[in-house]
Parts: structure tokens; C-alpha cells; sequence
């Protein structure tokens, strides 16, 4: 395997988990009503449905200023926000939607399977709410969304497809939105890290053996989707500021890429298929190295050798 992979290890180093508006960023207008209002880590999806904002994805609690400031650059109210939609039951996908209630009163929707462990948390994901920063919580949604279901609100109808493998109950999402008028179809792929897929991860974390085999049948399962705008759900999935650069400058049609998806899930069937031939040893040294502040060409000012085991699990 390549010494970089956008798969493994992108957990902000130390230094900027201690300083969380440091993977602060600028707001990025992906099309006409969809916007990217994450992080450098984690990815958030606004959608002015006409009818209320839909945020796909909170970043961790300690990321919620940040979160705020985007979506007031954009010059929304953030009261505005009347539904959040969750991908999957992973403290970097979830962790601030309780406080974000509290602020807007917004309705909230996750896939039913990984709702089970809102109602039941696991110890490993306990254990991921401590580490990713402070005021993490658990939420209880108020809609459990079945394989296949469709979410319509205002001028969106996002359909809901289960990928399980990621989590157990991992869900992709697509919709279509227009650029500039015209029609377009949007995709995103719930969760694409398997770090937490070795042996010893899945033993540790207490999840079922059957989501190595599951990972890669969710891939097949959405191969064939028909996708000319792919969102990521973390921004490194996608290019997003790479992008965002290109929108800067002018390029209305920046997140247009038709060929993007199948390249997308190619490249993580690959690396995955590699990685299912990986000692224990070759996975805990691919892990280990941090590729996030590479990744973005920014400095790396510490290591994190004692954290990796809980990080496994995530991403
Ligand atoms: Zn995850």
C-alpha cells in the first residue's frame, strides 16, 4: 500500500485537538442550495431545503463555534436549522447534535441499526466521545430511517441506502440539487475508513466479524449509482478544499465530477482489498503514522502514539 491513504489515520494531531478552531475553515458553496460547513476533519453538509436548513452531520462538540460561524458566514440563521441527518454512530458524525437541539429545536434522523447503539452505547463508543474532545453525547433520534427510505423536506428528497461495514448500520445518501439551474445528482458515501476492520480492532470495539466481509459489499451494493456531484464525509474523501479553491476563483462547477464516484469506491475497494491482506503488524504501522496535516501540506507538530487504539475505531 502507498504510504498515504485517505483511509487510514486522519485524526488531527494533538495540538489541534487541544485547539479545536484551528481545523476551522470558510464556508464553501458546493451547488445552488448546498453547502460545506465543516471542518478539515470532519465533514458537514447544509441544505437550504426552501423549508427549514437540513445539516447533514455535526463535528464533534468541541467543533460546534466553528460549525455556528459557518453557517452565519453564509449569512443563514442558525435557528434555521429545523432537521439533522446523521450518517453514522461515530462521535465525529454525531457528537455536537444534542447541543445543536438545544439551540435550534431541530428534528433529528439516523439509519435505525446505528440507532441501536444510541439506545445501547458500546464501551468503545463511550470511549471515542472522551477522546474526541469534551461535551460529546449520545443522542436519541427522533426518526429511524430503513434501508431504502426517503427523507423529503422542502424542494429535497435525500433516499437513504444502509451500507453497513464502516459501522453496522452506515448509511450513503442521495439526492438531487441543481448548479446553476441544472439538474444534478448528489451522492455520499456514509463511511469509508476500515481501520477499525482488523481483527484486533473488531475484538477490542466488541463489533461483529461480519463487517469485514460487509464492508465490501456495500461498495458493489452503490456501485452503479448514478452520481455527478460526490460529497465525502470527511473532506479529504472528496477534495473539498481543493475545490473550494477553484469556487474561489470563479469555477461555478468545481464539485462537478461525474466520474468521481466509481474512481472513489475503486480506489477504497483497492486499498481495502490490501488491507485485508495486512498483518496485524503492517495495519498498526500503516495506522500509526498520521497522514491528516500531510494531507493539507500543513506542519505535523507531535506525534500521538497512545491514542491510536480508540482512534481505530472511527474516521
Ligand atoms: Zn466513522
Amino acid at each position: 500500500m502507498e504510504t498515504f491513504s485517505r483511509f487510514g489515520n486522519m485524526f488531527p494531531p494533538e495540538e489541534y485537538m487541544q485547539h479545536p478552531y484551528m481545523l476551522d475553515r470558510d464556508p464553501i458553496q458546493i451547488a445552488d442550495n448546498l453547502y460545506y460547513v465543516g471542518n478539515l476533519w470532519c465533514a458537514s453538509h447544509l441544505i437550504d431545503t426552501g423549508d427549514g436548513l437540513l445539516l447533514l452531520d455535526t463535528p464533534c462538540t468541541m467543533n460546534l463555534p466553528g460549525l455556528l460561524g459557518n453557517i452565519a458566514k453564509l449569512g443563514f440563521n442558525v435557528t434555521d436549522v429545523k432537521h439533522i441527518l446523521i450518517s453514522h454512530a461515530h462521535t465525529d458524525h454525531y457528537g455536537a447534535v444534542n447541543a445543536l437541539k438545544a439551540i435550534t429545536g431541530a428534528k433529528t434522523y439516523m439509519g435505525q441499526i446505528d440507532a441501536e447503539d444510541m439506545h445501547q452505547p458500546p464501551e468503545y463508543l463511550k470511549k471515542m466521545n472522551q477522546s474526541f474532545g469534551a461535551y460529546n453525547e449520545f443522542f436519541t433520534p427522533d426518526v429511524e430511517l430503513e434501508d431504502g427510505e426517503h427523507l423529503v423536506i422542502g424542494n429535497t428528497d435525500i433516499r437513504c441506502v444502509v451500507i453497513p461495514g464502516h459501522t453496522r448500520g452506515t448509511m450513503a445518501h442521495f439526492w438531487e440539487t441543481t448548479v446553476d439551474g441544472v439538474p444534478k445528482k448528489v451522492g455520499i458515501y456514509g463511511g469509508a475508513g476500515f481501520g477499525a476492520l482488523s481483527y484486533s480492532s473488531l475484538k477490542n470495539n466488541a463489533q461483529p466479524l461480519a463487517l469485514r466481509k460487509q464492508f465490501s459489499e456495500s461498495i458493489r451494493k452503490v456501485w452503479d449509482e448514478e452520481v455527478d456531484l460526490m460529497l465525502g464525509n470527511h473532506p479529504f474523501h472528496n477534495d473539498v478544499y481543493q475545490k473550494g479553491e477553484r469556487v474561489r476563483a470563479g469555477e461555478k462547477d468545481a464539485f462537478l465530477d461525474a466520474s468521481e464516484w466509481k474512481r472513489f469506491l475503486g480506489n477504497l475497494e483497492e486499498e481495502y482489498r490490501t488491507f485485508l491482506e495486512m498483518t496485524e503488524e503492517e495495519i498498526t504501522e500503516w495506522f500509526r503514522e498520521s497522514h491528516l496535516m500531510e494531507y493539507y501540506g500543513l506542519e505535523k507538530k507531535d506525534k500521538e502514539e497512545n491514542r491510536e487504539t480508540v482512534y481505530q475505531t472511527a474516521g
